[in-house]
């Protein structure tokens, strides 16, 4: 019996038996797919992104915009086969890549329908950072592009927030993986086929956190890619007052001030409009 560990919760969960703290077992789950238009401009291009989302998830953010999925894991079970099968639809579609979120539960079958089907077109690995070394030196002969979010430096923050006080310590030497493994290759379309786009959501109330996030991955940020998010919406039942609203213009300004103060010279900015539920997608697979 497989005992779990492909997260940094390594729950040991055998998960022909039973769920893991990720809220999935052994079998696949996806809530949707389809062509996205809302990724960033080398991602999406002009005929989207080919996005497939994944149940479950190891982190339990309170602000979770996804969490019909990564909580309550509406969806459809599928097999490798027929991830694969996903695959070289999407490419057949004219995507412009194949992209997984929320993969990290899944990473050993999704390793598996790449091997039975590796599309022509790049694989990007779209997560939320909290992922182990090993893993990524695993990802690294079938993933082309990673698209990790940086979330957190503070201990007390990650666990008020997200569940875990760990995240920082499995998500930077992570993220600095990617960046080594992926240099950023952009092709004669303008599009990205290899690298990695580093993505910051910038909090209400958590400047400071914002400041420090910024700092760590300038240190690491190579050739990479800094997306500034000015996405978020308070979604359902949210138990901590400050979040309970969008950031100001105050806070994005200031944030993209930071970002301008470290240096960074590959910045995508999410216009200040995007605040809104109309950017998530209705869950109807
Ligand atoms: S991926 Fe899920 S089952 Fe595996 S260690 Fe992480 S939480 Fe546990």
């Amino acid at each position: 019996m497989h005992k779990c560990s492909l997260c940094p919760l390594s729950c040991n969960a055998e998960r022909e038996k039973a769920v893991g703290a990720c809220g999935v077992g052994d079998k696949i789950k996806i809530a949707k797919y389809y062509l996205h238009p809302f990724e960033e401009p080398v991602i999406s291009g002009v005929s989207g992104s080919g996005t497939i989302f994944f149940c479950g998830c190891s982190l339990k953010c309170c602000f979770c915009q996804n969490y019909e999925l990564s909580r309550n894991l509406r969806g459809k079970e599928i097999t490798s086969y027929e991830l694969a099968d996903i695959f070289k639809f999407l490419e057949d579609e004219g995507a412009n890549n194949v992209n997984l979120v929320s993969p990290t539960q899944y990473s050993d079958k999704i390793i598996q329908a790449l091997k039975i089907y590796k599309p022509k077109i790049p694989v990007c690995y779209n997560t939320h950072g909290y992922e182990k070394v090993e893993l990524i030196d695993l990802l690294n002969d079938f993933v082309d592009i990673y698209l990790p979010d940086f979330k957190y430096v503070s201990p007390d923050r990650s666990l008020r927030y997200s569940g875990v006080a760990n995240y920082f310590e499995y998500a930077f030497p992570a993220i600095e993986k990617m960046i080594k493994s992926k240099p950023c290759v952009i092709g004669d379309d303008g599009l990205l086929k290899q690298g990695v786009i580093v993505r910051h959501l910038i909090l209400p109330q958590n400047l400071d956190e914002t400041r420090k996030v910024l700092s760590a991955l300038k240190s690491i940020i190579g050739d990479a890619y800094l997306s500034l998010m000015s996405q978020y919406t308070p979604f359902g039942e949210l138990k901590y007052p400050e979040l309970k609203r969008k950031i100001t213009l105050r806070e994005y300004n200031a944030a993209v001030s930071f970002a301008r103060a470290e240096g960074f010279e590959k910045v995508f900015l999410q216009n200040f409009s995007s605040q809104s539920t109309e950017f998530i997608p209705s869950w109807d697979y």
